[in-house]
C-alpha cells in the first residue's frame, strides 16, 4: 500500500526521485540541473497551458536580449538592491574586457521598460501587454532541482496600463489564471493572496501570489504577480500623452510562474511508490503492458496497437511498454514514474474481450476488468476522477495542516513538529514580521478572514490574520 511520505524523509525521497525516474540529471555547472525529457515535457504542457490563458486575455509574446546593461538595473534603487547578490555579470566579450558589464537577467523589467519607453506614446497605445518565455539567472548557493537552480525556466509577462486600477485588476487576472493552472490543471489547490511589504518583489507596490503546501508541511510559493511602483517606469522615462494631452506614467504589472512548478507537483503528489503525476499533465496518461512475448502474440499486440489508436483517437497519451521485462518490473517502472492509468492485456483477455486496468492511487492488488467496448469511455472517467482524488486529498492534508496560533510561544511550541500553516493576528510592522526568523518561518500572505485581535509578536490590536509557514 502506498503512503504520504514521511517529513524526515522528505528531503531524501525529494532528490532520489527525480532522478530515478529520469526527470532531471547532474549538470557540470554548479547550482544547475539537466531537465531530461521526462521533466521537461511537465514543462511543455505548462507552457503550452499557460501561453493558451495569457493569449486569450491579450497578452502577445516577444523576446528580449538576455544580456541586460549594468547601467539599467542601477536605475532603479530598490530593484538593484533587490538583486544585488543574485547577479551573474559579464565582464569580458570577444577576448577584451566591456566598457560596460552586462548582467545576464535575473528579470527583464528594466530592459522591456526600455523599449517601452519607445513603444509607448499615447494612451492609444495601452494597455501593451507582453510576455516572454525564457531562462533567468539567480545565483544560488544552495540549490536543488526545480524548486532552487541558479538558472531556471520561467514565463514573465509585463504590461503597462493607463490607470492604477486597471493595471491592478489585470495582476489579479492573471493571479486568477495561475490559480486555475494550479487546482484545475496540477491538481494542487493553492492559497491566493497578497504578499506583506516586506515579501514584496523589489520595486512592486502590490506582490499577489499563490502558495501550495508541500507533504513536508512547507509552503511553496508557486508564483507571483506584481503592481509595480510608478517609479520604476518612470526610471526609464516611460510615459504616455492621456487623453486630455497630459503626459502620465503608467501603471506596470509582472508575473510569473517557473520550472519550479514541476517540484511542487512531486512534492504535493508522490508517495512510497514514487510519482503520481495528475492526470491532465501527465506525460504518459495510460501504460499498455502486453503480458507474454511480443513475437509469440500477435494477436495481444494488434490488440494492444488498436486500443492504443482508439485512446489517442479521444486525446489521450498512451505508450506500449514492449521492453523485454518481466511484468512486475514494467509495473514497477511505470507505477514509480506515476503514471496515471496501467492497462494489461495477456493471451486471456483476448477470449473474453477485456482488459486489465489500474489505477495508481489504488492498492497495487485492486483490479478492475473492463470491456473493450467501453474502455475508451472509461479511462476517461477514471482520468477525470483521479484528478479530483488527487485534488481532493492534497486539500485535506492543508486543512488537517492548517493551524491556528494567538502567540509567537504558540508557534515556536508546535511549528517544528508539526510544520503546516500557522493562522495568527498581525499588526502590520515589519519588526514583529521578521520575529519569525527565530523559527525560521515567514509571512506568506496575508489572510482575508480575520481571526486574532491581536499581533502575535507585540500583542498589539491586530490589523489582519496572516499565514505563516517554513518555506522553500
Ligand atoms: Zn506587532
Amino acid at each position: 500500500m502506498a503512503q504520504r511520505i514521511a517529513k524526515q524523509d522528505f528531503s531524501e525521497w525529494y532528490n532520489s526521485i527525480i532522478y530515478k525516474t529520469e526527470m532531471v540529471d547532474q549538470s557540470p555547472t554548479r547550482g544547475c540541473a539537466v531537465i531530461r525529457p521526462y521533466g521537461y515535457a511537465l514543462w511543455e504542457a505548462i507552457q503550452k497551458e499557460v501561453d493558451t490563458q495569457i493569449k486569450k486575455v491579450g497578452v502577445q509574446n516577444a523576446y528580449f536580449p538576455l544580456l541586460i546593461p549594468e547601467s539599467f538595473l542601477k536605475k532603479e534603487a530598490e530593484h538593484i538592491e533587490g538583486f544585488a547578490p543574485e547577479l551573474a555579470v559579464v565582464t569580458h566579450g570577444g577576448g577584451k574586457e566591456l566598457e560596460e558589464p552586462y548582467v545576464v537577467r535575473p528579470t527583464s523589467e528594466t530592459i522591456i521598460y526600455d523599449s517601452f519607453s519607445r513603444w509607448i506614446k499615447s494612451y492609444r497605445d495601452l494597455p501593451l501587454k507582453i510576455n516572454q518565455w525564457a531562462n533567468v539567472i539567480r545565483w544560488e548557493m544552495r540549490s536543488r532541482p526545480f524548486l532552487r537552480t541558479t538558472e531556471f525556466l520561467w514565463q514573465e509577462g509585463h504590461t503597462a496600463h493607463a490607470g492604477k486600477e486597471e493595471a491592478l485588476i489585470f495582476a489579479k487576472q492573471i493571479l486568477e489564471i495561475y490559480r486555475q493552472l494550479a487546482e484545475d490543471f496540477l491538481a494542487i489547490p493553492v492559497i491566493t493572496s497578497e504578499k506583506t511589504a516586506n515579501e514584496r518583489f523589489p520595486g512592486a507596490e502590490t506582490t499577489l501570489t499563490f502558495e501550495g503546501l508541500m507533504q513536508d508541511g512547507r509552503a511553496l510559493q508557486m508564483g507571483t504577480s506584481h503592481l509595480l511602483a510608478l517609479s520604476f517606469p518612470a526610471s526609464f522615462d516611460v510615459k504616455f500623452q492621456d487623453e486630455a494631452g497630459a503626459m502620465q506614467t503608467p501603471w506596470c504589472t509582472s508575473w510569473a510562474v517557473t520550472t519550479r512548478l514541476i517540484g511542487a507537483i512531486v512534492m504535493v503528489h508522490g508517495d512510497t511508490r514514487g510519482l503520481v503525476m495528475p492526470p491532465k499533465i501527465a506525460p504518459i496518461q495510460v501504460v499498455i503492458v502486453p503480458i507474454g512475448k511480443v513475437e509469440q502474440q500477435p494477436a495481444v499486440q494488434a490488440q494492444a496497437e488498436t486500443i492504443k489508436a482508439d485512446l489517442e483517437k479521444a486525446g489521450i497519451r498512451v505508450h506500449i511498454d514492449n521492453r523485454e521485462e518481466r511484468p512486475g518490473a514494467k509495473f514497477f517502472h511505470w507505477e514509480e514514474r506515476g503514471v496515471p492509468l496501467r492497462i494489461e492485456l495477456g493471451a486471456r483477455d483476448m477470449e473474453s474481450q477485456q482488459v486489465v486496468m489500474v489505477d495508481r492511487l489504488a492498492d497495487e492488488n485492486a483490479k478492475q476488468t473492463v470491456p473493450w467496448a467501453t474502455l475508451t469511455q472509461t479511462v476517461i472517467d477514471q482520468l477525470a476522477s483521479l484528478h479530483t482524488r488527487l485534488f481532493d486529498r492534497a486539500a485535506q492534508f492543508r486543512q488537517d495542516h492548517w493551524f491556528k496560533a494567538e502567540t509567537l510561544a504558540d508557534i515556536a511550541a508546535k511549528i517544528e513538529d508539526a510544520p503546516g500553516i500557522y493562522q495568527t493576528g498581525w499588526c502590520g510592522k515589519t519588526d514583529c514580521e521578521l520575529e519569525l526568523k527565530t523559527v525560521k518561518a515567514s509571512v506568506r500572505c496575508l489572510w482575508k478572514t480575520p481571526e486574532h485581535k491581536n499581533c502575535f509578536a507585540c500583542g498589539a490590536a491586530s490589523t489582519g490574520d496572516i499565514l505563516v509557514a517554513k518555506s522553500y
